[in-house]
């Protein structure tokens, strides 16, 4: 996606060897016009895939995943990375590591939101090494709901996070792929979209 792909030249910040910050735009402060765009694109790309469900994870997730839960028509649902004295039964979960806070939570999602006829589509802000799509694959498939695919709006192809994905069988369409950073510097490889 060209416009994001030049957003995150002209405001994205490379810290360190392997994170990229996009506070200015998509996991702090929001741009709804760009966040809309990225919805529709995604939801052009699946819209033929039958998708009942957006499922994403807080707290950066949940942008790019309303505005494409909006564009397809269907609700969104975000795991909950802290326990929540509201949610008291039939409460689905999953481990996750987190790349950027180094320390692993467990994320659940209500079961009585996802149910055996749902069609799946799991979006989130960036994908690096892939603990937080799998831990959310892992609840989908806990509530015997299907995963149709993996939508990303900003993949570091350097990391590990889509061949642990693509070994698992699924589907992962990314809307800017990174293949490096250099002196600095973001260096994309060919998108999905
Ligand atoms: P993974 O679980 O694939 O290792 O990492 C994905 C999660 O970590 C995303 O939900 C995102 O919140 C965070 N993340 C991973 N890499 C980056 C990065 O370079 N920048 C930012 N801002 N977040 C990242």
């Amino acid at each position: 996606m060209k416009k994001l792909e030049e957003r995150i030249l002209h405001d994205g910040n490379v810290l360190g060897e392997n994170i990229l910050k996009v506070d200015s735009f998509l996991t702090h402060q929001v741009d709804f016009s760009l966040m809309k765009e990225i919805g529709r694109v995604f939801a052009d790309r699946f819209r033929e895939s039958g998708i009942t469900k957006v499922v994403t994870i807080e707290a950066s997730g949940i942008a790019p995943a309303v505005y494409t839960a909006e564009a397809l028509g269907v609700p969104m649902i975000f795991a909950k990375k802290a326990k929540n004295i509201t949610m008291t039964e039939g409460i689905l979960t999953a481990e996750v590591y987190s790349f950027t806070k180094q320390v692993t939570s467990t994320v659940s999602i209500a079961g009585k939101f996802l149910s055996p006829s749902d069609k799946v589509l799991v979006i989130d802000d960036f994908l690096a090494n892939g603990q937080a799509a799998k831990g959310l694959v892992e609840i989908i498939r806990q509530a015997g709901a299907s995963v149709e695919a993996i939508g990303i709006v900003i993949e570091k192809s350097f990391q590990s996070g889509r061949k642990l994905l693509e070994d698992d069988g699924q589907r992962v369409v990314s809307l800017a792929r990174i293949e490096k950073f250099e002196n600095g510097k973001v260096v994309f490889g060919k998108a999905d979209a």
